[in-house]
């Protein structure tokens, strides 16, 4: 079963994709992560996604859409979770056009919703809690770049609810309770 998490950044996808890991031996592609061990390569590439990624825009869907292509080579029995791809239609046509090449079709599309105070917060708390702890902490986990990260997120990104709805593939969870009532209501979705 290969599924997409759908929602701004301070969501929780990640949260829940690595729940979905540890519960169901799925494979998580998260492009975010992906982008962040490639800042850290010292290549130009880098270099120049880091630029971007620190302001809190996109990169180029040709670089995630490389990124994707590679990881869906290596393959997956347990399925994968997109987590943060696609994030334009670009990317989400490629995506079908991938899963098409290898046979694999898209199961479900979960859109996970929170309002943008709550995103905004979180997302600062984030950076504080890792503070505290001596842990790094996300360049782009600031208020300015959060601000322009939702903008991408409803410029860009947004239209693809309405591109997976015409699809049939649409699900939507509350992104505000408990990380453990999401995690219910996203199994819930996967085994109807
Ligand atoms: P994330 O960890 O998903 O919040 O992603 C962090 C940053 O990586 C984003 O703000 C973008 O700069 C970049 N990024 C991650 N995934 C994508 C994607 N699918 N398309 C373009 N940029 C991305």
């Amino acid at each position: 079963m290969n599924i997409i998490l759908l929602g701004p950044p301070g969501a929780g996808k990640g949260t829940q994709a690595s729940h979905l890991v540890s519960s169901r031996g799925m494979v998580q592609l998260s492009t975010g992560d992906m982008l962040r061990e490639a800042k850290t390569s010292g290549t130009e590439m880098g270099r120049r996604v880091a630029e971007v990624m620190d302001r809190g825009e996109l990169v180029t869907d040709e670089i995630v859409i490389g990124l994707i292509r590679e990881k869906l080579d290596q393959g997956s029995d347990g399925g994968f979770i997109f987590d943060g791809f696609p994030r334009t239609l670009a990317q989400a046509d490629a995506l079908g056009e991938l899963l098409a090449e290898k046979g694999e079709t898209l199961d479900a599309v979960i859109e996970m919703q929170v309002d943008d105070e709550t995103l905004v917060r979180r997302i600062v708390n984030r950076a504080e809690e890792a503070r505290a702890a001596g842990q790094p902490v996300r360049a782009d986990d600031n208020e300015e770049s959060m601000r322009i990260r939702l903008m991408e997120y409803y410029k860009k990104t947004a239209p693809l609810i309405g591109y997976y709805h015409a699809k049939g593939m649409l699900n939507r969870v509350d992104g505000l309770g408990s990380i453990e009532a999401v995690q219910a209501d996203i199994a819930a979705i996967l085994d109807n």
